[in-house]
């Protein structure tokens, strides 16, 4: 054999190596991709695929309330203010005097527009019974206002309000935003006996509310148009 036939078939071989190599290749992508795809499509969603699930139970997700996020805040609803509203409050944080009886109650929150911003410098007016279920319509007892602070907050100090005759516990409260209309509407507390008796409760104005080492912490957006 000629030394030129030697290296004509050597390149040859050389040559049909790669090609096979190159096939064998594309072949081997393309089965790899079909088999991703398909165990994509048939496999069913298991628990085990979301970290958060595992050693969760669907008691205890049933529990927690939805995490708002936002634009997806709903509007307050509004409601009577009743007869026993008095235009001219003080302004303070705290309804507490050296002689109050009942059991404190802390509400905070934030006044928001529906896409989540907060309303600095808004008015919450609230007004409530005592302790007994009864308003104060001579004085201010039980009565105050305050404005939310650079990031819509606000902060209240009372007592959890009495019941009063065909009414479950509740805070009235008034809020107004620069500019916004006013929002009238009351304040319930969940669990309470009387709450599905009273021709007003409603559950989406149910303030969250925490037993504390002092009374009771709630908490409460108000959402505004
Ligand atoms: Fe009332």
């Amino acid at each position: 054999m000629s030394l030129n036939l030697i290296k004509q078939r050597k390149r040859l071989s050389l040559h049909s190596r790669r090609r096979f190599i190159r096939r064998s290749s594309l072949l081997l992508s393309a089965s790899l991709v079909t088999a991703c795809q398909r165990s994509f499509q048939t496999r069913p969603f298991q628990a085990s695929d979301n970290p958060a699930a595992i050693g969760d139970s669907e008691a205890q997700a049933q529990r927690l309330p939805p995490t708002p996020t936002c634009g997806d805040y709903s509007l307050t609803p509004s409601q009577t203010p009743g007869p026993f509203y008095s235009p001219d409050s003080p302004q303070r944080q705290s309804l507490l005097a050296a002689d109050t009886v009942g059991t404190r109650l802390v509400v905070s929150g934030q006044v928001l527009t529906t896409d989540c911003v907060p309303l600095a410098n808004s008015l919450v007016d609230v007004w409530q019974t005592n302790d007994k279920g009864e308003y104060d319509n001579t004085g201010n007892n039980f009565r105050g206002h305050q404005f939310t602070d650079a990031e819509g907050r606000y902060w209240l100090e009372t007592v959890v309000p009495g019941l009063y005759p065909g009414r479950t516990r509740h805070l009235h409260v008034l809020v107004q935003a620069t500019g916004r209309p006013v929002l009238t509407t009351q304040l319930y507390l969940p669990d309470e006996p009387e709450n599905e008796g009273d021709f007003l409760f409603q559950r989406e104005l149910l303030m969250t509310v925490h037993n504390a080492d002092e009374g009771k912490q709630a908490q409460f957006d108000f959402v505004l148009p």
